[in-house]
Formats: structure tokens, C-alpha cells, sequence
């Protein structure tokens, strides 16, 4: 059983007469969904647990959860491409900028 506590969005302190709606800047991403078969290889055996390495949360949150932040996840031993990971629904996303470059290319 875990305990999930709900995240209130954390806004700047202040009084702000009129919150800006959305923040159409140029560093937003599009994610789109990959299928997990497609970046992570899979295993051999059912029963063998995948360790993923992941290097922290990102600013962007699941689209399909809507409150879990993703996490970044790099190519690694079973990893193919670069994605970003819902650990809650357990789906893989990438990420491009709106100009259509790759976000998660290093
Ligand atoms: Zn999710």
C-alpha cells in the first residue's frame, strides 16, 4: 500500500493578479508515446526483474497520469533510445522540442 500525496502545483509566491494560462515557451516538449518494446530490450526470462538506470525526474509530467514527473531514462545495457519513464503506468515517452529536434539526444 503506498501513500500518494497529492503535488499542488507550486507557483511562485506573490500576488498575481493574473496567472499567465500557459507557458508557451520555446523549451517546451512533445512527448509521444513509445512502445516499451521498441527502446527496452527485452529480457530472456519473464521472472528476470529489468534494472533501469534513470538520472532523475524531468520538469514534464506523464501524460497519462497527469501528476507522476517522469524520469529520464539513457541508453544503457537494455536500453535502446534515450526515453523518458512513468514509473506509475509504466509507459515510455519521447521527447522533442516544437521545432522537432530531439530533446533527449546528449
Ligand atoms: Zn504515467
Amino acid at each position: 500500500m503506498s501513500l500518494r500525496v497529492p503535488q499542488p502545483a507550486s507557483h511562485s509566491p506573490g500576488n498575481d493578479s493574473a496567472p499567465s494560462r500557459r507557458h508557451q515557451q520555446a523549451g517546451d516538449l512533445v512527448l509521444s508515446e513509445l512502445h516499451p518494446h521498441a527502446v527496452v530490450d527485452q529480457l530472456d526470462g519473464d521472472n528476470v526483474p529489468l534494472n533501469l538506470l534513470t538520472f532523475g525526474n524531468v520538469r514534464e509530467v506523464c501524460p497519462k497520469c497527469r501528476h507522476t514527473h517522469l524520469k529520464l531514462v539513457l541508453r544503457q545495457t537494455s536500453v535502446r533510445i534515450a526515453h523518458l519513464f512513468c514509473a506509475d503506468c509504466e509507459s515510455c515517452f519521447d521527447a522533442h522540442y516544437a521545432n522537432g529536434a530531439s530533446a533527449l539526444t546528449i
